[in-house]
């Protein structure tokens, strides 16, 4: 056991390393593919649930392990039809109207036709079988060979999302390893009843195909952390079913603290995704709920449920504390999330991502099975990589995103951003097209306004307009523009814009002062000029686009309201800035129509 332990424990440092590896080569441009894709390969905790759901330990094991395979095969399927559904739409320029489709995303929701297929075969193979024990063996055997397969797949698959070019070939390879694990896990020599199976992967596997097919764009965020929540039940519902089966029998310390983790992690992600999820939907208030001790409590909450596992693994057999730290961890996971408000949840839910990958881990641990660890590494160090990167592209750090109820912010400076500092210019579209008749170039700026009118469209066609007028037109991405890390990319290639015209912060800042106009959709704050001259600005010292440097300005947004940091602009009292007040997507619609006529 304890060598077992040994080897977990290189493989999950290991993965953990190359997880680091591959990750970081993956571009901006890719961060919500990302996103979903470890979202998708973290449903590998359907393997532990198969086995869980057809051992037939107790009844209680089999409902458990039931709603886990549910909970996990929504990931799966959901998970790589929206993942594949997002790279199908990043194309260059001259690969528009080309169709080198590798295969037909669909064909994932013939996965539950493949498994009842299967568990036809799987029944003749034992009913036919005259030795128990040497088919028993055969499936080990086969089982480690189909899981080296599959983890060498899925590590694959992330190093493909590397390139634009390369990333849906490398989903395919990840989709086909998961395939295998699964295949593989329903030889499993203690599965013996495949009903539970049955129902568990066909429900989810309906509810994360209509998921992952119909799901907008706009909605990626809470479907990712619904999605980690999903994931982490299934985690910890396993848990909960292994230590009832073990405690009958007795604990040892190393399976009490895996279990222990497992059931930790697993809750508070769980009811933390939850809320993440309503905050993002609009179904729960987004604004941060805070109170006198907030971060006191929360932290003694935390050294409860730590100090009584530490209890536990001295004395596995209290049942009744055992739940306590279920409960507790369920409560904790809420009480860490109301202090954060509904903008900051993208940093959350990837840190959430995070430590959904450690509950992976940890299930990995429980049932001594390496993949799990391997997958659980990797989530784990994707999820802490991307929500470090947006803490950086935000010029924040983690413990203030966490602790620091940054929506409060928003409403104090709200009554100073009333206070005009200077004179703002409006302009209306008729107004606008004498400008565009003298303009070489212009710099099309998008933000979170153009995700919720859902101007991208109207961003393309603008912008194809005004091509055909030999405009020499450039779209400017912000690294945390919107409220996904690339958000807007996804959302401009949806719309059909080639991600060889968008250029990151860095390669466009230079273009700026010889652009005749930056026409900024819906985004503020990654255009403030506060946050280069301003010290006393919570925005000083974030890299911003240099708008202000463009011959002029365009702004398309309702209002002068600020964005999510809830401070006023500067850019909008400069003399070069026009204002084009309205909801961007109508903007779009009447400068569209103006400049044809
Ligand atoms: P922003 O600063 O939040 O501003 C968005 C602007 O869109 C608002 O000022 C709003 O102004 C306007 N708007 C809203 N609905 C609109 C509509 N229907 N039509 C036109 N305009 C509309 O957005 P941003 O410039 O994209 O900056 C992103 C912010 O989010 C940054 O502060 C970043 O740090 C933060 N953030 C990003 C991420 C990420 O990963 N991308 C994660 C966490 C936080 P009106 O109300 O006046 O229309």
């Amino acid at each position: 056991m304890t060598t077992e332990l040994e080897i977990g424990l290189y493989i999950f440092i290991l993965a953990g390393f190359l997880g680091y590896h591959v990750i970081t080569r993956v571009p901006p441009l890719l961060h919500t593919p990302l996103m979903s894709a470890t979202n998708a390969i973290s449903g590998i905790s359907l393997i532990g649930s198969l086995v869980v759901a057809g051992a037939n330990y107790s009844q209680l094991s089999t409902v458990l392990g039931f709603i886990a395979v549910t909970c996990s095969s929504t990931n799966v399927v959901g998970g790589f039809l929206i993942t594949d559904r997002m790279l199908k739409m990043f194309k260059k320029r001259e690969e528009f109207g080309t169709q080198h489709r590798l295969f037909n995303p669909k064909l994932l929701l013939a996965f539950p036709v493949v498994v009842v297929l299967f568990l036809v075969l799987m029944h003749w193979f034992r009913r036919s079988g005259t030795d128990t024990h040497m088919s028993g063996a055969l499936s080990v055997t086969a089982l480690r060979y189909f899981y080296i397969l599959s983890a060498v797949l899925f590590i694959l698959g992330l190093k493909g999302l590397s390139s634009p070019k390369y990333a849906r070939r490398g989903m395919f390879l990840a989709a086909f390893g998961m395939v295998m694990a699964i295949a593989g896990t329903l030889f499993h020599p203690e599965i013996v009843n495949y009903r539970w199976i049955t129902i568990g992967l066909t429900i989810g596997s309906v509810v994360g195909g209509s998921m992952g097919l119909r799901i907008p764009m706009t909605a990626v965020p809470q479907r990712t952390a619904l999605s980690h929540s999903l994931g982490a039940l299934a985690a910890s519902l396993i848990g909960i079913s292994e230590y009832v089966r073990h405690a009958a029998v007795g604990l040892d310390s190393v399976k009490m603290t895996t279990i222990g983790l497992e059931v930790i992690i697993g809750s508070l992600t769980f009811t933390g995704s939850l809320m993440a999820a309503g905050k993002l939907q609009g179904l729960l208030p987004g604004s941060p709920i805070t109170y006198r001790g907030q971060n006191v409590f929360n932290i003694t909450l935390l050294t409860t449920v730590v100090a009584t596992l530490i209890y536990l693994i001295f004395v596995p057999s209290t049942s009744t504390l055992f739940f306590v730290i279920v409960g507790l961890a369920l409560l904790f996971g809420f009480l860490l999330v109301i202090p954060i408000g509904a903008a900051d949840m993208p940093v959350v839910i990837a840190l959430l991502n995070s430590y959904g990958g450690l509950a992976d881990a940890s299930m990995g641990f429980v049932l001594m099975n390496k993949i799990q660890i391997i997958t659980g590494s990797l989530d784990g160090t994707s999820g802490f990589l991307l929500s470090l990167l947006m803490c950086r592209a935000m010029n924040r750090s983690a413990m203030n995103v966490l602790f620091g109820a940054f929506g409060k912010v928003e409403k104090e400076q709200v009554g100073a951003a009333a206070e005009a500092r200077g004179t703002v210019r409006s302009i209306t579209p008729e107004e606008l097209t004498v400008l565009f008749d003298s303009v070489r170039s212009v710099i099309i700026v998008p933000g979170y306004g153009m995700a919720v009118a859902q101007a991208q469209q109207g961003v393309s066609e603008l912008a194809k307009l005004l091509s055909t007028r030999g405009i020499d037109v450039k779209y400017a991405i912000h690294p945390v523009a919107g409220r996904m890390p690339g958000h807007m990319n996804v959302l401009l290639a949806e719309a059909n814009i080639p991600y060889d015209q968008l250029y990151t912060m860095e390669q466009i800042n230079p273009y700026f002062p010889e652009a005749d106009i930056a026409l900024v959709v819906g985004a503020n704050d990654v255009t403030n000029p506060a946050a280069k001259n301003n010290k006393s600005s919570p925005l000083y010292g974030m890299p911003i686009l240099e708008v202000d440097r463009a011959k002029s300005i365009i702004v398309l947004k309702r209002s002068l309201r600020p964005g999510f940091a809830g401070v006023d602009n500067e850019l909008y009292y400069d003399p070069k800035c026009m204002m084009l007040f309205g909801d961007a997507k109508e903007s779009l619609n009447l400068l569209f129509a103006a400049l044809k006529s």
